[in-house]
């Protein structure tokens, strides 16, 4: 029986912070559980079908559990009518109850600012995927790739969901036509198609047979190469893939990816970690969406965490998505900045393999646009200068073969261009005083002799000569300020 500290006065999840900092030697093996879950046996708690069947559905329950204003619960009661809640108790017990903007709250429970559209941006369709669907229920959009909606339900409904007309919205279901048929019938007949994305609502929530026929439809066309199951299930009911036989099936397509979305580093619980360890084992690549969200993850440091947490369960982050204009979803969404602010801060401070792509998917249609800071700062015939994370801005030629630029005299970043100066390095550059530490600049006398344009640049920097070697640059820089 697992014995969980009462939740209202221990400082919560002490685990999940162990988890996500990465400095915990023996990880528990479950999560934490509400007060009110304290008793239930583990083989139940462990059984995705009891989990399903207490998941938290009303605003009545959810006032027993949780702290509302009247004012909040007039507002989430009136949602009821529109709006599904499911929250599965494994799931719930990650929120603090204590904490009214708790960012697992934030995403799971519903909010009396869902009601606000002041910009009337937002929308049903904000990604208008009904409007590229040649066969009802499937997205072409791109050329090699399709998107199929296979059911609408989903073990946890999560409040920014993009496609709530379908999943959240009562009866929305009811008014998307589908035909399962017609759907595989289209990828057989589209011999582009290389990739086809199973998502929903989630289909791990899918019938065994249903699941199993697209699995097997799909495996069976011979130009489709990959099949990517979009899934919240190892996040928000890891349960289910407790069972082998659904691991197995998955397994059995030979070309499944798994896509999963934890948008936070104490989702990674040691359930989460158990089943993503499970798809990788049989043979399936784990990737990540998260979605930038206000109060859940818009933060460098939030973000770092969630990423590094990703990489120690050898999930593969893929996407960060801004958060979509979807009708409900507004008071989630940040100003492009923090996301660029984000993912500045995470290129070089942490390996490749931890940096996702930032995208912000467009409205008619237009898909997935990358963005990213800056790195191309200049251009010429010969060469460009590029930025590096630290700031350091470094002329780089492409191209083996003399240069064509006239000398001129100039400085800055025209002098990168020039080819007279090589790097323009900040100040007070830590990796440039490990390199004096580690006595990189013993040749500095011999250095000496070099040409006087490498010297300091009044503090703004210091200016590595375009003919010298890196060390050189380095004896520059001892040289210019004796720092
Ligand atoms: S699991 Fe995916 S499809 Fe389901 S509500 Fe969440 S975001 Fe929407």
């Amino acid at each position: 029986m697992n014995e969980s500290p009462d939740r209202t006065s221990i400082p919560p999840r002490p685990y999940m912070r162990a988890v996500a900092n990465g400095d915990e030697e023996e990880p528990p093996s479950r999560g934490p559980r509400h007060p009110i879950w304290r008793d239930v046996p583990d083989h139940l708690w462990d059984d995705w079908r009891w989990q399903s069947q207490n998941a938290i559905r009303s605003v009545r329950q959810l006032r027993d559990l949780l702290s509302f204003t009247p004012t909040e619960l007039e507002a989430i009661g009136s949602l009821e009518a529109e709006y599904k809640t499911a929250i599965p108790p494994y799931y719930f017990s990650l929120i603090d109850p204590t904490d009214p903007v708790d960012p697992i709250r934030i995403q799971s429970v519903p909010s009396s600012l869902e009601k606000e559209n002041p910009s009337g941006y937002e929308l049903e369709d904000p990604l208008e995927e009904d409007k590229d669907s040649p066969v009802p229920g499937l997205t072409h959009r791109y050329p090699d790739r399709v998107l199929l909606v296979t059911t609408h339900v989903c073990t946890m409904y999560c409040r920014f969901c993009t496609r709530k007309r379908a999943t959240m919205v009562r009866g929305g279901w009811d008014a998307i036509s589908r035909n399962d048929e017609r759907m595989i019938e289209y990828i057989r007949d589209h011999r582009e198609i290389k990739d086809v994305i199973v998502s929903g609502g989630d289909p791990l929530t899918l019938p065994t047979n249903k699941l199993k026929f697209f699995l097997d439809n799909l495996a069976a066309i011979r130009h489709v190469d990959v099949i990517r199951i979009g899934t919240r299930v190892p996040v928000t009911l890891p349960q289910k893939l407790y069972d082998q036989s659904l691991i197995d099936l998955l397994a059995s397509a030979g070309k499944v990816w798994i896509q999963t979305h934890f948008n936070h580093a104490r989702e990674i619980t040691p359930e989460a970690a158990r089943v993503c360890l499970a798809l990788l084992k049989g043979g399936m690549p784990v990737n990540n969406h998260t979605v930038l969200l206000k109060g859940v993850n818009d933060s460098l440091e939030t973000m770092r965490d969630l990423m590094r947490a990703l990489l120690r369960v050898k999930v593969r982050p893929y996407y960060i998505f801004h958060c979509d204009p979807v009708i409900g979803a507004g008071h989630m969404r940040t100003s492009i900045w923090k996301g660029m602010e984000i993912m500045e801060g995470l290129r070089g401070h942490m390996s490749g393999l931890g940096i996702p792509t930032y995208v912000v998917d467009s409205p008619h249609g237009g898909g997935k646009i990358p963005l990213m800071p800056n790195y191309l700062i200049s251009a010429s015939d010969d060469a460009v200068v590029l930025r590096n994370f630290e700031g350091m801005l470094v002329r780089y030629q492409a191209e083996d073969r003399p240069t064509t630029a006239q000398p001129t005299a100039t400085r800055g970043v025209s002098s990168l261009l020039q080819g007279t100066k090589s790097a323009l390095i900040p100040e007070n550059n830590e990796r440039m005083d490990r390199r004096r530490e580690l006595n990189v600049v013993a040749s500095y006398e011999d250095a000496a002799e070099a040409p006087a344009e490498g010297g300091c640049s009044n503090g703004e920097g210091h200016e590595a000569n375009g003919h010298s070697t890196a060390r050189f640059s380095l004896d520059v820089l001892a040289k210019g300020c004796g720092s």
